[in-house]
């Protein structure tokens, strides 16, 4: 079948079975994150101006990497697969544009060659391509994970083994899952000197996808490396908290409740966007984007966003408190008249971020 997406027409096989079983892998759902990886190339670019090379590591189809090569980036294309990389070259020749195939697995490659922009989306977790992605790139790391199961704790012992961390099955679980994400890629970079920053990110229930600028130094290093931590949580009256460092601090019980707490960590509390950078790949979403609207409305409430490690679901809150559920806008209105800082989320419709605990936030939206 033929797909159109921005620039771009590529052919991808059916997919029988939601991608399983084809000859070559196609998620039509990806559109977003491919629309965004576009937009944020283009800011990247603005943002580093000497920066020329992308790898798509993991190409599939290659839709992804014909797309940059299609915004003049110097692309390569690389999959382990030899249909694989047989479609990347023909989908590169329908769109007559120019690019290096590379029929390889990708830790060899990216231990043998650096590139400036490197983007690893392979099926799961990306972390056996952790290590070597980090080597292969020279400024900034795009990942995508679509393993959310173990990341954000409801596959306990799967999270624990592929991310070296303990996830928690909380009530924010795809920010929990961003959060064990961030937190191993931090730790795989500063085995190299290197800081990785999240200067964009975004997770639906599907995936977490990331783009990491790095810096290297030791000193630099270790500063994101202080940026990591642990949030203690109470299954019971969701009353959290958080503290910095690699050992963790947790209280012995819930200070509300008494009742027992779950601990979470070491995962990423620092930022995970940099609004300068989201901003500037929101002005360059364009027109021939099919998902233009949606990335630019999911841009805007990234950029809004609050700086917490955690955030709320009103829905949640009202069903324990035997309250009906109101307008967001409004409920958030009442966080942010009563003085606190409130704002929407990304991860779901009915969630929010406010540094008010659970209590202030039942007073400040109460009738
Ligand atoms: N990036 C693609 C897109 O946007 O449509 C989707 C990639 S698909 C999820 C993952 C691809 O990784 C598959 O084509 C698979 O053959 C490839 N792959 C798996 N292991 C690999 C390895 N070690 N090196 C390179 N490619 C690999």
């Amino acid at each position: 079948m033929r797909v159109s997406e921005g620039r771009v027409t590529v052919t991808v096989p059916e997919q029988p079975d939601a991608g399983k079983g084809a000859d070559v892998f196609f998620n039509p759902v990806q559109e977003l994150n491919r629309d965004i990886t576009v937009a944020a190339l283009r800011a990247y670019r603005e943002r580093t101006p000497r920066v020329s090379t992308y790898l798509d590591a993991t190409a599939a189809s290659g839709i992804r990497g014909v797309r940059a090569a299609a915004n003049d980036w110097e692309t390569t294309l690389c999959d382990i697969d030899d249909d694989a990389t047989a479609l990347c070259e023909r989908n590169l020749e329908r769109n007559d544009l120019a690019a290096s195939v590379r029929r390889s697995d990708a830790n060899v490659l990216m231990h043998s060659e650096a590139f400036d922009v490197v983007d690893v989306d392979p099926f799961g977790t990306p972390i056996p391509f952790a290590d070597a992605a980090v080597q292969g790139t020279k400024h900034l790391l795009c990942v995508t994970a679509t393993d959310t199961a173990p990341l954000c704790g409801a596959h306990f012992e799967s999270g624990v083994r592929s991310y070296g961390a303990v996830p928690r099955n909380t009530e924010f679980h795809a920010e929990m899952g961003m959060r064990v994400l961030l937190s191993a890629m931090v730790r795989t970079a500063a085995r190299y000197d290197i800081a990785a920053r999240p200067i964009l990110s975004h997770a639906t229930k599907h995936y977490a996808r990331t783009y990491l600028e790095f810096d290297h130094g030791a000193k630099v290093a270790n500063d994101c490396i202080d940026e990591l931590g642990y949030v203690h949580h109470c299954q019971h009256c969701l009353w959290r908290d958080h503290d910095y460092g690699l050992i963790a601090d947790a209280p012995e019980a819930c200070p509300v409740c008494e009742k027992h707490l779950q601990t979470a960590g070491p995962i990423w509390l620092g930022r995970t966007c940099d609004p300068a950078f989201v901003d500037a790949v929101a002005e360059h979403l364009t027109e021939e984007m099919g998902t233009a609207e949606e990335a630019n409305e999911l841009l805007a409430t990234l950029r809004a966003e609050i700086d917490t490690p955690t955030h709320y679901d009103q829905h949640r809150l009202c069903k324990r408190w035997g309250r009906g559920a109101e307008a967001m806008d409004e409920f958030i209105e009442k966080l942010r008249d009563a003085g606190y800082e409130a704002s929407r989320t990304h991860y779901g419709g009915t969630t929010f971020k406010t540094d008010a605990d659970v209590e202030e936030i039942r007073e400040a939206t109460a009738e």
